[in-house]
């Protein structure tokens, strides 16, 4: 049977009658109540953000609420209030919300004006420029990224350990997205021989610093990026130095005496470690001391004899190949920074060229790992004698 037809004020009516609604003053007194637990969501449009929102709101446009509110709250349990500009959106919201399960949902009555009616503060976020909504406009497109996860991106700090095969296409596509700080260290200068896979120098700065040239291609692509340049050598001495103040670290390293500090200094530091490696014809990756997972030590406990780790300089690589698993470091920094999907982090991903095949490998923390595990011995940075550690 066709439904029966009905005006909006007595649909809205009807709708208004199986869902609770709050005052703004029963709003801030569930705050009082429930503190962070209390998920605010303002489900306007996001243009109409700029005269100000309520503190702690979330923006979540209505018509992206359905699709993006299981990755913003998973647990279904939790309370959330939900405004608009007078109530009549985000009482179709709450509805929506009920349907998918989230049964704790609330409608503010009259919205973010009776809130201002009301007296009470606003906050005025900040807004992305004209030129920064059309320099990403195909990756805010993405509902599950959009303007809070690029504002993310804007605030976060990367630093990208090597500026060779790994750290060229990782730091253009995470300059290139937006991240708002990249620091770049690396001790070496260009050199002809790199130009076959990192694709950050050119010949014009052969013979330059790499950190320099970084620097300069870096500009280039995205002005709005910050870069800090470090030449200088990553050692233990300095490494606590080096990361703080960085939210993801991303090891574009070729020789495990680097790879292992690197790991080290993660786990100890609290930064995830985006790893990635390359040989020859093959690659791999994965994301280490991230909420709990395992490390590259839960994987291999120690570095390997210098004559069984040749690295680049010895072994030959094809240079598409630092391309691939560096691309794959870009996205799985990009996935942590704005919270999306599933990282890398328990699995690591080999990649055979040749063959063109992914394979996966299950990485468990070991509980009794050196590092990360439940009585570690290693507490403090030290630099290992591996003497496989040619310019990258
Ligand atoms: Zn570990």
């Amino acid at each position: 049977m066709p439904p029966t037809p009905t005006s909006f004020s007595d649909y809205l009516a009807r709708v208004r009658a199986g869902i609770r609604e709050v005052t703004v003053d029963e709003l801030r007194a569930l705050r009082a109540t429930h503190g962070d637990a209390l998920l605010v969501l303002d489900c306007r449009e996001p243009d109409e953000l700029e005269g100000g929102v309520i503190p702690g709101a979330v923006p979540l446009p209505r018509g992206q609420l359905e699709q993006r509110i299981e990755g913003i709250r998973p647990d279904r349990a939790g309370p959330i209030a939900i405004y608009c500009a007078s109530g009549v959106r985000s009482a179709l919201a709450v509805q929506a919300l009920a349907q998918l399960g989230y049964a704790d949902a609330v409608n503010v009555a009259g919205g973010i004006e009776a809130w201002i009616a009301a007296g009470h503060a606003l906050d005025h976020p900040r807004r992305l420029t004209r030129s920064q909504l059309a320099r990403y406009s195909r990756q805010l497109l993405l509902p599950e990224l959009g303007e809070a996860g690029q504002r993310r991106l804007i605030d976060a700090r990367v630093l990208i350990v090597g500026a060779g095969g790994l750290g060229s296409p990782a730091a253009l596509y995470l300059a290139a997205a937006g991240v708002g700080t990249l620091g770049v260290i690396d001790h070496d200068a260009v050199d002809l021989s790199n130009l076959q896979r990192q694709i950050l120098h050119g010949e014009d700065t052969v013979g330059r610093p790499k950190v320099d040239s970084a620097r300069r291609a870096l500009g280039r692509l995205n002005g709005d990026v910050t870069v800090i340049p470090m030449a200088e050598h990553l050692t233990a001495d300095n490494a606590r130095r080096v990361f703080t103040g960085y939210d993801v670290v991303v090891d574009g390293t070729d020789n495990f005496a680097t790879r292992y500090l690197i790991n080290d200094a993660c786990v100890l530091l609290g930064i995830p470690n985006v790893h990635g490696a390359i040989m020859r014809f093959d690659g791999q990756a994965s994301v280490f001391a991230y909420q709990g997972g395992p490390c590259y030590r839960c994987l291999f406990p120690a570095p390997p004899p210098p004559e069984l780790a040749p690295n680049c300089a010895e072994a030959g690589v094809l240079g598409a190949i630092c391309g691939v698993v560096g691309t794959i470091q870009a996205v799985e920094t990009i996935k942590l920074l704005a919270g999306l999907g599933t990282s890398l982090s328990g699995r690591l991903v080999s990649f055979d060229a040749l063959g063109m095949r992914f394979r996966e490998l299950k990485v468990k923390r070991d509980p009794s790992c050196a590092v990360c595990g439940d009585h570690p011995r290693i507490t403090e940075l030290l630099d290992y004698a591996v003497s496989c550690s040619a310019p990258s």
